[in-house]
């Protein structure tokens, strides 16, 4: 809805409710004054009548009085009773004829006998007749009354009869009848003074039925009198209720037509006659439907006047505005040449200057923004030419790259060594010529598939290596170079199902710390496997040599360092001790020699026996007993007294054991401490020998467990040592199922662990 209709609608509210209200407000007091008015004025009549009727009433019995006084009337009608003669009934008719003459209202006399024979009347024809049936006679014998009012049947006129018993000295001789007209009842009750047009007075009595009966003529009905009856039942009639008795107010009556009036009743109880005065409502409130039509056209000019205001309200309000917002959707299109008029000092005005402002504000800001969007255009162009060198000389790069990447893949697929790189899913996304050659597999047949699928790694055995075990895993999970040598002996088997021998480098990709896959550079080691094995042999088959002669010495020497073989001089016996001691080192090279070739070799054999490990470690301390005595140190044995029963080879676990305790002593200072601990843990045993020697420096502790590596301070603390060691016990733990390791903080402590399953298992 368009706002000018709105303001206009809600104007319009609220002028034009108040309005109606205080209009019906206006309306309904003045008809209750209107009606007010009525009423007193019909109440006011009602009575008047009243009185008028009832001064009628009076005359009446006041000359039917006189008529039954008179003594002379009395005194024939007795005679004549007694003796009647016609002189004496020519005497009662010429009485009754003075008595007819003195009055106007007096029509006819007429006497009747106690019997009710008419024996005297001013009507010649009505003497003799019988009247003892008729009401006015049975009640007229009786007493009074003036209330008899009856069409009479010789006029067809209404007629009244005035009734009364002639008494004399205490004796009813007969009755009275004075038949008066009812004209002056008529004319006083069809007096319609300040009544209007359709106001009048009604009088009536119950008839035999109960129901109202007009005594005169009426308004609207000219012979009504005694003909008109109103029904008992009609209970909206006031006529009803009149004749009943009651006198009130009817605020909501119609009348004897069926036409809605206003009335006022009265009742006169001596004779029974009910009196209405009514108006017509419509009569009575004329003026207030003149007043109504007044009202409405006031209302209806006030309507017209409000709307015409209310419309140039909201078309004073609303046409700024719309001018506002016809130049705003102008702007809104680009033309800043608008501006508005200002015509007045409101809202609106403030609102139009405001609108002049924007545009002045924006007009501003447009011409700077233009500017800025000139230099800044300015600027793209030029970063734009920037960009266009860079992307040829990005192109040259791209070029320069496509080469190199040429180059690069000539290499790769020249190296000796296999190549395969994978994304971070390990499928494959290069393979070059030599690994295609080694593994008998094709690029083309394997790219994009898993690593895993097509290249498998067993151990010795034959045991293939789970992905987990896999360097490639380790260096495409954990981001991990790793380098598995002809040492772990590993063997790949191709797709025609052969097998060779194989060291393998494994290294992720990285693209800052985000690992895209790994690189697998590996190398067939047949040759190497070879020449590896020829050494071993040659190896063993020297120390064996060289174990012969090197016992020879050890004998000799022991014998020439017999005192029973004869006394040496003191450098001889101190020459012999070099010889004696070198010999010993030689020997104990040779063994190891011996050992590790025969490890190499796979000659050794593991046995399971079942064994007591406190025991074997019991052994391996006693053992070295003197030489911690002769090194005052300090040996702790901290193990459980349950003895842990395992299944091994007491033979190999007494050389690792004898290994980790004498390394302990020997790089440990004078006075130190060692500890010998057994835990058992589940299925699992740990042996460990802890000293607070010496240590091995941080940097170092990867190489300890290679062949020949001896750690720098035990080099410049002069110990002697060959470094093949722990590269047996390492070896030697691995055969048995178990594993070693260590943990050092060089000066401080240091721990070496071999863990072994209870029931060993050899590999
Ligand atoms: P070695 O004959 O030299 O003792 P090993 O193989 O037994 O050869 O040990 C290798 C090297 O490990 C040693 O030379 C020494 O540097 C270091 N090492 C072994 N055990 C200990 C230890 N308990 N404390 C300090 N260094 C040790």
């Amino acid at each position: 809805m368009k706002l000018s209709t709105k303001l206009f609608i809600i104007i319009l509210e609220i002028t034009i409710i108040p309005l109606l209200i205080v209009g019906y407000v206006f309306y309904f007091n003045i008809k209750q004054q209107i009606t007010q008015n009525v009423f007193s004025k019909l109440d006011a009549i009602a009575q008047i009548q009243k009185d008028r009727i009832q001064e009628n009433i009076d005359d009446k019995i006041n000359l039917l009085d006189l008529s039954v006084s008179k003594l002379g009337l009395l005194a024939l009608l007795d005679s004549y009773n007694n003796n009647p003669t016609k002189d004496l009934q020519k005497n009662l008719e010429d009485d009754i004829t003075q008595t007819n003459a003195s009055s106007d209202v007096i029509e006819q006399v007429s006497i009747a006998n106690p019997a009710g024979v008419i024996v005297a009347s001013t009507e010649p024809g009505l003497t003799g007749s019988n009247i003892s049936k008729e009401d006015y006679f049975k009640k007229g014998i009786k007493q009074n009354d003036v209330s008899f009012i009856f069409r009479d049947a010789a006029t067809g006129k209404p007629a009244r009869y005035l009734v009364g018993p002639l008494v004399l000295r205490g004796k009813t001789i007969g009755i009275i009848i004075l038949n008066t007209d009812t004209t002056a009842l008529t004319s006083l009750v069809n007096d319609y003074t300040g009544l209007g047009s359709t106001g009048e007075t009604l009088l009536a009595k119950k008839d035999v039925n109960g129901d109202a009966l007009f005594l005169t003529p009426i308004r609207f009905d000219k012979n009504a009198a005694l003909t008109r009856v109103v029904s008992k039942n009609e209970t909206n009639v006031p006529s009803v209720h009149a004749v009943n008795g009651e006198e009130k107010m009817f605020d909501n009556a119609v009348d004897y037509r069926g036409v809605k009036v206003f009335a006022s009743t009265r009742y006169i109880p001596s004779i029974g006659w009910g009196i209405v005065v009514k108006i017509d409502q419509q009569e009575a409130l004329a003026p207030l439907a003149k007043e109504q039509i007044l009202n409405l056209l006031i209302f209806f000019s006030v309507i017209l006047l409000i709307i015409i205001i209310s419309y140039s309200i909201s078309y004073s309000i609303t046409n700024p505005i719309k001018k506002l917002a016809s130049l705003t959707k102008k702007v809104a299109e680009g033309d800043l040449s608008q501006s508005v008029k200002i015509v007045s000092k409101d809202e609106v005005g403030v609102l139009s200057k405001s609108f002049n402002d924007m545009i002045i504000a924006v007009k501003k800001s447009r011409e700077s923004i233009d500017k800025k969007v000139a230099e800044q255009t300015k600027d793209i162009q030029e970063k734009q030419k920037f960009l266009e060198d860079q992307q040829k000389a990005t192109l040259n790069v791209l070029e320069d790259i496509e080469e190199e990447k040429t180059k690069t893949s000539a290499f790769l697929a020249s190296l000796g060594e296999g190549v395969i790189a994978t994304d971070v899913s390990a499928n494959v996304i290069f393979m070059n010529k030599s690994a295609e050659d080694m593994l008998g597999w094709k690029l083309s047949d394997v790219m994009g598939k898993s690593l895993y699928s097509f290249l498998s790694v067993v151990d010795p055995k034959g045991k293939k290596l789970s992905e987990e075990e896999r360097p490639f895993h380790s260096a495409i999970r954990e981001g991990k170079k790793i380098s598995v040598s002809i040492q772990n002996d590993y063997y790949c088997i191709k797709r025609d199902g052969g097998v060779f021998p194989i060291a393998i480098t494994a290294a992720p990709v990285l693209v800052g710390k985000k690992i895209i896959g790994a690189i697998d550079v590996f190398r067939d080691v047949t040759n190497e496997k070879q020449i590896d094995k020829a050494k071993t042999e040659f190896v063993s088959l020297a120390s064996h040599q060289l174990r012969t002669p090197a016992t020879a010495v050890k004998w000799y020497s022991e014998m020439l360092l017999d005192p029973k073989m004869g006394k040496l001089t003191k450098k001889q016996k101190k020459y012999m001790n070099e010889v004696y001691h070198g010999n010993e080192r030689m020997i104990k090279l040779v063994d190891n020699l011996l050992n590790i070739s025969r490890m190499e070799l796979g000659k050794i054999t593991v046995k399971s026996e079942p064994i007591e490990a406190q025991n074997i470690f019991g052994g391996v301390i006693d053992e070295q007993k003197s030489e911690v005595l002769r090194r005052k140190q300090k040996l702790i044995v901290d193990q459980p007294k349950e003895t842990i029963k395992l299944m091994a080879d007491p033979f190999l676990l007494r050389m690792i054991l004898q290994n980790f305790l004498s390394n302990s002593v020997k790089y440990t200072q004078d006075g130190g401490e060692i500890i010998c601990s057994i835990k058992k843990e589940g299925e699992k045993i740990t042996f460990f020998v802890r000293d607070n020697g010496f240590g091995i420096p941080k940097d170092e502790q990867k190489r300890i467990f290679e062949r020949f590596y001896r750690a720098t301070n035990s080099l410049s603390l002069d110990k002697e040592g060959t470094g093949l060691g722990l590269y047996i016990v390492r070896q030697m733990a691995y055969v048995m199922g178990g594993k070693t390791w260590f943990e050092s903080d060089p000066g401080k402590q240091t721990t070496f662990y071999l863990e072994l399953p209870l029931r060993s298992v050899s590999r």
